[in-house]
């Protein structure tokens, strides 16, 4: 019987949450929430008035989301009569015929026409300042369903991205550390994340032995992919004072040799983050200013709008709506932000901070709620019908099914939509007898609008009662990229491997659904998503295709990217496809998807993307 290492899913897991609790903003967050004193702090005397006098605290007079931002409006400045006619275009306006047009008009934020040139031009009138596209492509701005932004911005800025996208061995991996360690000063600390050895290949796991020799001048720190692991050198154990000596703390490992050493690998956050708390930038981070970078980063793969699904991981409190508010106050938000409040944190610590569905305005808005059924498969614990592979572990449930039933008919008894993880089939079997529980009760399910997360994998009778139910998925396609061969290898076998990210069998019976990165599961890139879902084809194997039958249409693709991930956070009605009355969130390409080798969507050129009726990427 093979031995795994079991974790859950990274997303999902407070992790990141602990890792920056030494973070001062965080610190402050988390306090302000525990104790209700809204009193501002020095270090908020620069910043925008909304962070001095308004922050989210528990007890009866929280001020909520709600009073912090306008209910609907613009709160970026731009003339609301300034008008702009993109002619000449092949715009692809995902509207519900997928219908072209040679023309869009933008006013202010909003879009005033699609149609032919001179049609466009009519509306706009004279004024109108006219850019010719010869010829480009524009689509609906991407919209990524399922990420985790306010607390994966935070690590993205701070720790570099060793992962698979970028490297596809684990040399390569300490080849871009040694380099790093060689352009920075001695002492200086290297910190990188999402190490992946499980699909890079290479050595299993990083000691002292590998990174030592790469420097003894710098800390170096490499969080896995899974969250749960990690490794340091010398230096970094050093300038943390842990030495031989040290114990292990409850539920964390530092992993030792046969002779008793340390190795420089850790398990669990509450071992690393003894050594990880030592970087300074940990603790001096700003979270806002480092989502905005995140956002504006994300610019140039034509993101516009974005998502947290796991809110208030990252402060352990409601505390990260305030992120997500200051982002939106800045005026310097590149893309838009739909926000799941946790279940982790439980139902009252929201309703006592005031947060509910809704709240907030079209720049950022708390769009349903967050529960989690299972862990994760690759990590074999995604809560399975049948053991995994050569096992006989059926993995873990992370709410039973009782509890999850209770949560979801509480929550939507508010008026909440819900997002439910689910990884393994008999996890989502939970989510299905959970959402069949609120049908019983009298629930209206077109206010719920509910969505099971990941959905990773899927037999035909759970199809059946999907459809039945109403019940949407949003698919991690990355799994079928990343981790497909593992999953036909290692975790499932070929049969059972079929079942994962059934795009064609939703599309077949009617059941909607969206492509998500997870990010920090995987960095998203909507038009390589686009590319995965239509191709099925993996990285390690590259000329294997994993379940061709559910392969989909690019068109297909670029709806789940666009106005079905538009829907399924509630923002049908302003985003997702071109439609005078929508607001101007685009993307400009220089082909369009359709027409290239579908081995090439990923690498069609973004030239320009815009948000709000305003350019925020330009190649
Ligand atoms: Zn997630
Ligand atoms: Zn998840």
């Amino acid at each position: 019987m093979e031995e795994h290492e079991l974790y859950g899913c990274p997303c999902c897991s407070g992790t990141i949450g602990c890792l920056f609790r030494v973070n001062e903003t965080v610190r402050d967050l988390k306090e302000q929430a525990a104790t209700g004193d809204d009193s501002f702090r020095n270090r908020d005397l620069d910043r925008a008035s909304i962070g001095r006098r308004n922050f989210i605290r528990t007890g009866a007079a929280a001020a909520s989301l709600a009073a912090l931002m306008p209910k609907e409006g613009r709160t970026q400045a731009i003339s609301t009569e300034e008008t702009t006619i993109f002619t000449n275009a092949k715009v692809l306006t995902v509207d519900d015929a997928f219908s072209e047009a040679e023309a869009i008009a933008i006013r202010g934020n909003r879009i005033l026409a699609v149609g032919s040139n001179e049609e466009v031009r009519t509306v706009a009138g004279k004024n109108a300042a006219v850019i010719d596209m010869q010829g480009k492509t524009v689509l609906p701005g991407f919209i990524d369903a399922h990420a985790h932004v306010i607390s994966g911005a935070i690590a993205d800025d701070v720790m570099e991205y060793v992962g698979m996208n970028s490297y596809a061995t684990v040399d390569d991996v300490l080849q871009q550390i040694a380099q790093r360690a060689s352009e920075t000063p001695a002492g200086e600390w290297l910190v990188f994340r999402n190490f992946d050895p499980a699909v890079q290949e290479g050595a299993e796991t990083l000691t002292f032995s590998d990174l030592d020799p790469i420097s003894s001048e710098h800390p170096i720190f490499v969080l896995n992919a899974s969250g749960h692991i990690a490794y340091a050198n010398s230096k970094a154990f050093e300038v943390s004072g842990i030495t031989n000596d040290v114990s292990d703390p409850p539920g964390g490992e530092f992993v030792r040799d046969a002779e008793g050493n340390l190795t420089g690998m850790m398990k669990n956050n509450v071992a690393f983050i003894q050594i990880a708390e030592n970087y300074p930038e940990m603790t001096k981070v700003e979270p806002v200013d480092a989502l905005l970078r995140l956002l504006e980063n994300w610019a140039q793969h034509g993101l516009t709008t974005v998502s947290e699904l796991s809110l208030g991981v990252l402060c352990q409190s409601p505390g990260d709506v305030q992120i997500m508010t200051e982002a939106a106050q800045s005026g310097r938000m590149k893309a838009r932000i739909r926000a799941y409040p946790f279940y982790t944190l439980g139902a009252e610590a929201w309703d006592r901070a005031d947060v509910m569905q809704g709240n907030g305005n079209a720049l950022a808005r708390i769009a349903g709620y967050k529960l989690v059924a299972d862990g994760s498969n690759q990590g074999f614990t995604g809560w399975q019908r049948e053991p995994y592979l050569g096992s006989d572990n059926r993995g873990l449930r992370y709410m039973e099914p009782d509890e999850m039933t209770a949560a979801a008919l509480e929550r939507a008894g508010k008026g909440w939509h819900l997002a439910i993880h689910g990884n393994g089939d008999a996890a989502i079997d939970n989510i299905l007898d959970t959402f069949q529980a609120l049908v019983d009760a009298g629930v209206d399910m077109s206010r719920v609008r509910p969505r099971i997360e990941h959905c990773s994998i899927l037999h035909d009778d759970q199809i059946a009662r999907m459809k039945k139910l109403g019940v949407s998925a949003s698919f991690l396609i990355g799994h079928v990229y990343y981790w497909g061969i593992a999953m036909r290898d290692k975790v499932f076998g070929e049969e059972k491997a079929q079942l994962l990210d059934r795009c064609r069998s939703a599309e077949k019976a009617g059941i909607r659904f969206t492509l998500h990165s997870d990010f920090m599961v995987t960095d998203p890139n909507p038009l390589h998503m686009i590319e995965m879902a239509v191709t099925r084809r993996t990285w390690k194997e590259p000329d294997y295709v994993l379940a061709p039958q559910e392969t989909i249409s690019v068109e297909t693709a670029i709806r789940a990217m666009t106005s079905e991930a538009a829907w399924q956070l509630f923002s049908d009605h302003e985003l997702g496809s071109l439609e005078p009355g929508k607001l101007a969130d685009l993307v400009i390409m220089e082909q369009d998807p359709r027409d290239v080798r579908q081995d090439e969507i990923k690498n069609i050129r973004i030239l320009e993307t815009w948000m709000d009726g305003r350019q925020v990427y330009s190649a």
